[in-house]
């Protein structure tokens, strides 16, 4: 029988990466708008790490299934890694990506690109039904531009330039940024674990 996965989103575009990087393993990938109405988790914690474990166990516990969540967001150098795990309210509740990056742009201000690096971050955490919980990150380095470029993407995808490719995550297609992206690298990490908690189980 096919061990069940339930992933701790409603982004159908995480769900469908996490199905496509396991599609070779014997695993069933569910969202977790599939398992009907839960509480919200309040993604409260002071770390990525805090979060992404807080929304996994929580699920878990309530849902007595496997259950993956993910953390992830902006880490600039010279703002001592803010936004970080505030990244999605930078410029407040309700501001949204374009404001988030407007604020981003006014506190660098005209710093040369040399002291303009930042990291993307992401957190996996695995919870099993009885409350063991297991981690997995990925980082990805850049520099943050001087103005947005490129539409697809999200977020702060128009300002984080990729130095090696020359060019920002939103002049990417969606598979040159998943094949370098945080969040496939830490989905990468989580597939070890996948394949080790899903023969034990
Ligand atoms: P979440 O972990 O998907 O909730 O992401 C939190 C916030 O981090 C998002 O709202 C974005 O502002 C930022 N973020 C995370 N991953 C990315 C990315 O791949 N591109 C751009 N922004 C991102």
């Amino acid at each position: 029988m096919a061990f069940r996965l339930v992933v701790a989103s409603h982004n159908e575009h995480k769900i469908r990466e996490i199905r496509q990087l396991t599609a070779h393993m014997d695993l069933e990938v569910v969202g977790v708008a599939e398992m009907g109405d839960l509480p919200p988790v309040e993604e409260d914690g002071e770390t990525f790490r805090d979060n992404a474990r807080k929304k996994a166990l929580e699920t878990a516990q309530l849902l007595k299934e496997w259950v993956l969540a993910d953390d992830s967001g902006l880490e600039v150098d010279a703002l001592d890694g803010a936004p970080g795990v505030h990244s999605a309210r930078f410029a407040g509740e309700g501001g949204g990506d374009e404001c988030n990056n407007r604020l981003l742009l006014s506190r660098l201000g005209d710093l040369p690109l040399a002291e303009r690096g930042a990291q993307f971050r992401c957190v996996m955490a695995l919870a099993s039904p009885d409350g063991e919980v297991e981690f997995s990150e990925g980082i990805c380095r850049g520099v943050i531009g001087f103005e947005p470029r490129g539409s697809n993407g999200f977020g702060y995808d128009p300002l984080f330039i990729v130095p090696e490719l020359g060019c920002t995550f939103a002049e990417l297609s969606s598979e040159e940024k998943n094949r370098i992206s945080h969040r496939s690298r830490a989905i990468q990490g989580m597939l070890e674990i996948l394949e080790r908690v899903s023969q034990r189980a």
